[in-house]
């Protein structure tokens, strides 16, 4: 089996799910599989711990880890990685100032420790981790469109996609497409992200006008999630 046909099912069952977006849809269940991984036996694992104790996690996803009320799983990660922060911190304090330190009209010093911290704030173990499954899935994706039609057949049918993997999508086809048939798949991915806009803007629009006292009787239709599914679409988030 090739290393694109262990993507596929995923992918193809991501396609069939009534949802805004089928790449969030892998993110989901990829970051719920990653909070497993690093909660379950893999912290007992010297490679993992390695990764774990030099990335440590964003806020976000300390915020997830910490809801699962592993607690002692998650003292034992935090304790090797704050020791190892320490550390690097230690030797972040030592470290010269980069010679390029000022921007023109404004002293903005680019410190040692200031980049450090930076890195603290965004690095993180389960966005990596999630970022490399998804980045698998976007190769499949025209690894599928390529080959299977009934798979272009469900793209075509699709609900779009959200703004950041719309993004996703368009900047791999360019990428990895010959130019004809990124032409191609350029028409219809645009084509299918403009009358999904469309679709979600009429959700909004008739849920606004629920609340006139005129149309309060009439049906919600499709609008009684739109303002969620409007944020997921625009942003990526699913509230
Ligand atoms: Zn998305
Ligand atoms: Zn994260």
């Amino acid at each position: 089996m090739s290393k694109e046909e262990i993507y596929t099912i995923p992918i193809i069952d991501a396609f069939k799910t009534d949802c805004e977006c089928p790449f969030c849809h892998l993110y989901e269940s990829l970051e719920k599989d990653s909070i497993d991984f690093v909660l379950g036996p893999s912290y007992m694992d010297v490679d993992i711990r390695h990764h774990t104790n030099a990335s440590g996690f964003c806020a976000n996803h300390y915020a997830k880890l910490f809801n699962e009320k592993n607690r002692l799983g998650m003292a034992l990660i935090l304790e090797t990685h704050m020791k190892k922060v320490r550390q690097d911190l230690e030797a972040a304090v030592m470290k010269p100032y980069k010679s390029k330190s000022f921007h023109i009209g404004k002293r903005t010093v680019l410190s040692p420790v200031k980049d450090f911290t930076e890195k603290m704030v965004h690095q993180c173990y389960i966005c990596d981790r999630v970022e490399d499954f998804l980045d698998h899935y976007l190769d499949t994706f025209f690894y599928l469109w390529k080959k299977d039609t009934s798979f272009r057949d469900l793209f075509m049918v699709s609900k779009g996609f959200c703004i950041r993997h719309f993004g996703h999508l368009y900047d791999r086809g360019e990428y990895v497409l010959k130019d004809k048939d990124f032409q191609a798949f350029k028409t219809n991915l645009i084509a299918i992200q403009q009358s999904n806009f469309d679709r979600v803007i009429g959700d909004l629009e008739w849920f606004i006008s629920k609340f006139d006292y005129r149309y309060e009787k009439e049906p919600w239709k499709q609008s009684k999630d739109a303002v969620s599914r409007s944020i997921q679409k625009i942003s990526d988030f699913k509230p």
